[in-house]
């Protein structure tokens, strides 16, 4: 029998171009658009499209399986389904024993073997491997092209012209420019449909009995992906999370089913719950629909028409429909907007000077504290946490206890599956550490275990008293959230959203507030956190 060649697996076939290529694409794992412009008017013959697998990409942070998974599983389907198209493919699997781990070698040593006379790629979708691409490419000695990335509804520079002028870009304007600017939900006279902007007011309801939501859509992995799944189990056996519940659509057609049954089943009720939590419901009724955007293997355009046409048939309600519209043509298009807007020093910011270090449990899930360990439990076992647990519970807790933002935002990226730097550092030190001062968010998303008990059941069964903020029961959120107002006080006095809970702070007995800040600082050692510590 003759020996398997490297990435022969699972039903992948080599792809290695040889002879010379005229234009070089080079496609990442987050840009598996087979609409791109980068696709379009390709020469079969001349040009090559070039994919590359590198540790480096689930190492530089110690990227969950999960995550890792679906990255290569979606570039291999890609990459299969370009080459049956008839496109010449040049792909580098990770277990190739030439392989570099390294993007910039990787595109260096492809451009060796190929020679073209350009690189193209999209606008990658972080500053760090933009910059590893372009000195690739200057040292390779090759042209490179960069070019917008069509997936977003909003061009970056469409995106700096809305900011011109803003001292303080506030997501509702921006969200509202875009409603306008593409002609969405509105009357007649341009007002919004059904004379709100938002719907928020409804869209805050906690469940009373356990909910019921249909089961979310789970595409059985194929030979391709069962190959990837054992290939990222013996190449990062010692990374965070479990790839038994790998359920992720891989594929264009998967993902369109994931938002198809979406809008069938639970688009109806996302809306009034969509801030709600409960053990042992991890979906509930979310999409689970931003990794399959994120690898761009679904088009935000086709998840905003699909929304729109259950509200024009009757299938769904406004809040929920406007609710959903507002995460993919507001929140996410305003994040990538800061994100670029920032510039590459943004991952640097730490406006409230927070030092501490991430705690162990974040990486096990081993606490006490019920909400936390059902929260980073659901990652470890699917690489998923709806926005309200990523904010205001892990995300809280790193906030009150005084992480350093870079630490809690590189958690963020690794155990994700949809994450990406464009999205998770503004999401992470901007808006949940307000790190950057306010660029994202007018006031930081701090919260005591009050809020957590209002919007979920994990309370019902924790050892701790969320209405309790000091003694033996005090819940952490409880005494960090108190302990968090005092040590800012002066430093959010001014500000419009904070003063009034600052100034309610400060009323505190001088001795109570001596004994939150006491078991606060109990609290950061026994949990690790440690300030002072890089
Ligand atoms: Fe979390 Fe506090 Fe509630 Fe326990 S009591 S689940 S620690 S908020």
């Amino acid at each position: 029998m003759a020996p398997k060649e490297p990435g022969q697996s699972g039903g992948f076939p080599p792809m290695r171009v040889r002879g010379s290529v005229r234009r070089l694409v080079l496609v990442l794992g987050d840009q598996l658009d087979e609409d791109a412009a980068v696709l379009r008017g390709l020469d079969k013959a001349r040009d090559a499209v070039a994919l590359f697998e590198v540790a480096e990409e689930a190492t530089h942070v110690p990227s969950h399986k999960q995550r890792t998974a679906l990255f290569l599983a979606a570039m291999r389907h890609f990459a299969l389904d370009r080459h049956r198209a008839g496109l010449r493919v040049h792909y580098v699997t990770l277990d190739d024993p030439d392989n570099t781990h390294a993007l910039g070698r990787e595109l260096e040593r492809a451009v060796r073997r190929l020679r073209p006379e350009t690189v193209v790629c999209t606008q990658p979708g972080e500053w760090r491997v933009r910059h590893a691409l372009e000195h690739a490419a200057e040292r390779a000695g090759v042209p490179l092209e960069i070019r917008p990335d069509e997936h977003f509804l909003t061009d970056l520079a469409d995106f700096e012209r809305w900011m011109a002028g803003r001292r303080r870009p506030v997501l509702e304007h921006f969200y509202r420019w875009q409603r306008r600017r593409l002609d969405l939900l509105l009357n007649a006279d341009g007002g919004p449909v059904g004379g709100a902007w938002n719907f928020d007011a409804d869209n805050r309801r906690a469940f009373r009995a356990a909910p019921q939501p249909a089961p979310p859509y789970a595409p059985r992995p194929d030979a391709v992906t069962r190959a990837v799944l054992e290939l990222v189990e013996r190449r990062f056996p010692a990374h965070p999370g479990r790839l038994a519940g790998f359920r992720w659509p891989v594929t264009r057609v998967d993902a369109r089913r994931a938002l198809d049954d979406f809008i069938r089943h639970r688009l109806p009720l996302f809306g009034p719950y969509q801030d709600a939590m409960w053990a042992g419901a991890p979906f509930l009724y979310h999409s689970l629909l931003s990794a399959p955007l994120n690898l761009k293997l679904l088009n935000p355009r086709a998840c905003v028409a699909a929304a729109l046409a259950a509200y024009e048939s009757g299938a769904a309600p406004l809040n929920s429909v406007e609710g959903f519209v507002r995460q993919v043509i507001g929140w996410r298009e305003f994040i990538r907007g800061i994100y670029w807007h920032a510039g590459p020093e943004y991952g640097r910011r730490n406006e409230l000077d927070q030092h501490g270090r991430l705690p162990e449990f974040y990486w096990t899930g081993e606490t006490e504290m019920v909400c936390l360990r059902e929260c980073i439990g659901q990652v470890l076992e699917y690489g998923y946490g709806h926005h309200i647990q990523r904010l205001m519970v892990t995300g809280n807790f790193a906030l009150l206890a005084g992480v350093h933002p870079r630490h809690i935002s590189d958690w963020y990226l690794a155990m994700y599956v949809d994450a990406v730097d464009w999205v998770t550092l503004p999401n992470t030190l901007g808006m949940v550490m307000h790190a950057d001062g306010g660029l994202v968010g007018t006031k930081p998303y701090a919260a005591s275990g009050r809020y957590i008990q209002r919007m979920s059941n994990y309370c019902a069964t924790c050892r701790f008293d969320p209405a309790r903020r000091t003694g033996a029961n005090a819940c952490p959120f409880t005494t960090l959230y108190w302990d968090f107002l005092l040590r800012y006080a002066r430093w959010f006095r001014g500000n419009r959203r904070m003063a009034l809970i600052v100034k309610n702070a400060l009323t505190i007995p001088s001795a109570e507030q001596r004994a939150i800040q006491g078991q606060a600082e109990e609290f950061r050692a026994q949990f690790g956190v440690t300030t002072g510590a890089e």
